[in-house]
C-alpha cells in the first residue's frame, strides 16, 4: 500500500503471469496458487504474512511487487445503510466504491476509471473528464478492501449486520467499464476465477453507455450480466445528452443488443435515467416499448439524482409511475431503481470522489428548472 507506484502491483497479474514469474524464480507452479490464495481468499496485505511460502520467496516477491490495495481515505454512511468509500490509489488518485445493503443482498458498486470520457450531460462523473483507466488490480482492490471493511464491521457488532458478505457486484461506479476493456475484463477474471476470489459471474453486472464492439467482446469473453444505459430512444435526444450516440446511434445500439448471443435465461437490463421534461413523457415510454420489442430485456428506471451544477431536473413521482405503467401496459418488464445514499452523494451519477468537502446542493437548486423539484430523493 505504501510502496512506490513504480513497483508493479501483484494484483494486476493473472494466474498465468504468477506461474511464469514463479518459473523464472525457480519455484514450482503451485506456488502461484498459494500466492493467489493469500491475496484473494485471505486478503493478505503483505508478503510477510504468507506463512506457507519459503522466506526467500517471500522476500523475492516483496522485492518484485507491491500489493497495491487502495487506501480507505473516508467512509460516508447514509441514513439508508449505504456506505460510500473514498479510496486513494497508489498514485494519489481517488475513486469511489459504494456498498448498498438491500434485504438479502449486499451489492458493491465499483469504479473502473478515474473520471470518465463519455461526457453524459446528466452525470456528475462526466464533469471530471477522464484522468486515467484503473488497472485490473485497482478494480479487484476495491472488492478486497470493501470485503475487509464488511468483515470488520461484523466483528464490531455482536448481533451482526445482515447480510454478512458482499453478494453482488456492479460495475456502475465512476467511469465507463468498456472504455477500459482490459482493466475490466482482467478484474472480472480475477474476481470470478477459482484461483482468485471465486465470485459468481451470475452476480456481476457490467453497465455500459453502449460501446458496441466491446459489448460483443464482453459477451464472448465472459458470462457476466450486461446493463446498457439507454436513457433515450430518440436519436436526437440521446445524441444531445449522451455524446456516445454520435458514434453509435440508437438504431445500431438496439440492433447490436438484438443480435447479442445472450445465454439462456439471461436478459439485458436497460437503464433509463428519467429527466424531467426531456425523456419522461408517456409517449416516449410507448416508443421505448416498441423499440425494445424482440429484445430479451428489462428496463430499470432511474429517477435523475441531482448534483451541483446539473442542468436537469428529477421527474416527479407521478411522472415516474406513469412512465413505468406505460411500459408495463406495453408488456415490458419495468422496475424503478430506488435512490440509495443520496444524502451522501452516493447515488447513481453522483460520484466525483471529492471526499467530504462538497455537501451543499445550493448551486444545484439555483440551476435546476423550477418545474423540477428534487425533493423525495428517498431519504
Ligand atoms: N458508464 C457506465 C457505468 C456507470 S453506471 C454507464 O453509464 O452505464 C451509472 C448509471 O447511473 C448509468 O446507468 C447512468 O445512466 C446512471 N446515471 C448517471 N448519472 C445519473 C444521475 N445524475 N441520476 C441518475 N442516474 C444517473
Amino acid at each position: 500500500m505504501t510502496a512506490a507506484s513504480t513497483t508493479p502491483s501483484i494484483l494486476d497479474r493473472s494466474r498465468a503471469d504468477l506461474e511464469a514469474w514463479c518459473a523464472a524464480a525457480g519455484e514450482p507452479a503451485y506456488r502461484a496458487g498459494q500466492i493467489a490464495t493469500w491475496l484473494y481468499r485471505q486478503g493478505a496485505g503483505e508478503f510477510a504474512a504468507m506463512r506457507n511460502l519459503p522466506a526467500a520467496l517471500r522476500e523475492a516477491l516483496a522485492a518484485a511487487f507491491a500489493i497495491d490495495l487502495p487506501e480507505v481515505a473516508h467512509v460516508a454512511r447514509s441514513h439508508d445503510g449505504t456506505r460510500k468509500l473514498l479510496l486513494r490509489l497508489a498514485d494519489g488518485a481517488t475513486v469511489e466504491s459504494v456498498l448498498i445493503p438491500d434485504e438479502a443482498r449486499l451489492t458493491l458498486c465499483v469504479s473502473t476509471q478515474v473520471g470518465c470520457a463519455m461526457g453524459c450531460g446528466f452525470c456528475a462523473t462526466a464533469t471530471l473528464g477522464l484522468h486515467r483507466h484503473l488497472r485490473r488490480g485497482e478494480i479487484v482492490g476495491q472488492f478486497l478492501v470493501a470485503r475487509a471493511l464488511v468483515a470488520a464491521d461484523l466483528a464490531g457488532s455482536p448481533e451482526g449486520v445482515a447480510p454478512a458478505r458482499i453478494t453482488n457486484m456492479v460495475f456502475m461506479g465512476m467511469g465507463e467499464p468498456l472504455h477500459n476493456y482490459d482493466g475490466t475484463i482482467g478484474a472480472i477474471e480475477t474476481l470470478t476465477a477459482d484461483w482468485g476470489v471465486d465470485f459468481s459471474h451470475r452476480r456481476i453486472t457490467v453497465s455500459t453507455v453502449g460501446l458496441l464492439p466491446e459489448m460483443r467482446r464482453l459477451l464472448a469473453d465472459t458470462r457476466v450480466n450486461l446493463a446498457v444505459s439507454l436513457t433515450a430512444i430518440d436519436q436526437d435526444v440521446r445524441r444531445r445528452i449522451m455524446p456516445v450516440s454520435r458514434k453509435y446511434p440508437v438504431e445500431d445500439l438496439l440492433a447490436t443488443c438484438r443480435a447479442l448471443p445472450l445465454p439462456r435465461r439471461k436478459r439485458i437490463t436497460f437503464e433509463y435515467v428519467l429527466l424531467a421534461g426531456v425523456n419522461d413523457a408517456p409517449t416516449q415510454a410507448k416508443a421505448l416499448a416498441r423499440a425494445l420489442a424482440g429484445i430479451r430485456c428489462k428496463v430499470n428506471l432511474i429517477p435523475f439524482n441531482p448534483f451541483p451544477g446539473a442542468a436537469f431536473g428529477r421527474s416527479d413521482d407521478l411522472a415516474v409511475a406513469r412512465f413505468q405503467d406505460a411500459l408495463r401496459n406495453a408488456g415490458v418488464h419495468a422496475t424503478v431503481r430506488e435512490s440509495r445514499g443520496p444524502d451522501i452523494a452516493a447515488a447513481c451519477g453522483q460520484l466525483v470522489a471529492e471526499g467530504a468537502a462538497r455537501r451543499t446542493p445550493a448551486r444545484a437548486a439555483a440551476t435546476l428548472p423550477a418545474a423540477a423539484p428534487h425533493a423525495g430523493d428517498g431519504h
